[in-house]
């Protein structure tokens, strides 16, 4: 008979201790009404063994699909009798987001990846944070948030971090980001936005490890398999899961990084944009990027939006509308692996 996870009123109530797989719903009270967000969390708790834990999140925000669908399958295979230590799996943390397919929740209009840590008496996005701050990372070494270019951007399907102070921390995060295999690994820039989740988990000390899996509000199959094997693989290194870290894709991984906001450029203005060059591409200085179009006047150029300098082309706007202000491109550089 179907039946569906219970819904978990009181968060405390949460049980990541016992051995065994547990799916519930997290009812996060509204702010406007009488009912909930049910928040989907799996807890997988091994039956033997101490390995650290493990934390696989999708969805933080809602029209990024890989990582919801990716997470969801984590929930259905995973097998806790196979397994050591604790992995908790949230396919949808922006629920109310990921029903209505936004990047900001309709709810209370935030962005749940600029609202940790979160604030347990604040609006609904800031209260889930407050819990993933709160409640999951104490329990966990590792992070992985997964997330895809939604409408505003196309990436090379990467794993993404931040380069860190701490030297030990940063080699250990870049190994673990391999692990998932994709072409690419992304080190940007922590001063482009704040309230990250991996930013909260980084400065505590985690593993914390984010992703570009897709773009364009659909589902990447790529995407899906590098951020499902790529857990696995994060699960079995950690000692979760039995056997060997079982290659993803092919064997060649670059390494770019875009320390300087300088990197990370704005539209001059509103207009239609048209991409020219693809991402991945290794731009030369000046080379044509894409095109902005103004059609109040349809006899004027477009402007050309062309390579500031010499580089990767690891982020590209993905829609065709775009607004003044917002990133038409980054350009990274490409760098050593950290031994
Ligand atoms: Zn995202």
């Amino acid at each position: 008979m179907y039946s569906e996870p219970p819904v978990v009123y009181d968060l405390a109530a949460i049980d990541f201790d016992t051995p065994g797989k547990r799916h519930y719903r997290l009812a996060f009270h509204l702010d406007s009404a009488w009912g909930y967000s049910l928040v989907p969390l799996t807890v997988v708790r091994g039956a033997a063994g101490s390995a650290p834990g493990v934390a696989v999140i999708g969805g933080t925000h809602g029209n990024e699909y890989e990582g919801q669908v990716a997470v969801k399958r984590l929930c259905q295979d995973l097998e806790a009798e196979t397994m050591s230590g604790l992995v908790v799996l949230m396919p949808q943390l922006s629920e109310s987001a990921c029903r209505a397919g936004t990047r900001v929740s309709p709810l209370d209009g935030v962005n749940m990846n600029r609202a940790f840590p979160g604030n347990p008496r604040g609006t609904i996005s800031y209260r889930i944070s407050n819990f993933v701050k709160t409640q999951v990372f104490p329990r966990v070494r590792v992070v992985i948030d997964i997330h895809a270019g939604g409408r505003e951007a196309v990436f090379p399907l990467c794993m993404s971090f931040h380069r860190l102070p701490d030297a030990a921390q940063f080699a250990e995060i870049a190994a673990a980001a391999r692990l998932f295999g994709t072409p690419f690994l992304f080190v940007y820039s922590r001063q482009m936005a704040s309230g990250l989740l991996t930013d909260e988990a980084e400065d505590e000390g985690k593993i914390a490890i984010g992703g570009e899996l897709g773009s364009g509000e659909t589902v990447s199959p790529a995407g899906v398999r590098h951020a499902y094997e790529g857990s696995l693989n994060v699960m079995r290194r950690y000692g979760l899961l039995p056997g060997e870290v079982r290659p993803i894709g092919g064997a060649d991984q670059r390494l770019v990084q875009a320390p300087d906001l300088e990197d990370y450029r704005p539209s001059p203005r509103d207009g239609i944009w048209e991409p020219v060059a693809a991402p991945a591409a290794n731009l030369a200085k000046g080379e044509l990027i894409g095109r902005l179009h103004d059609f109040s006047d349809h006899s004027s150029q477009p402007i050309e939006i062309r390579a500031h300098r010499a580089g990767v082309l690891i982020a590209c706007y993905s829609a065709a509308v775009c607004h003044k202000g917002l990133t038409l491109f980054v350009i990274g550089e490409e760098t050593e692996f950290p031994s």
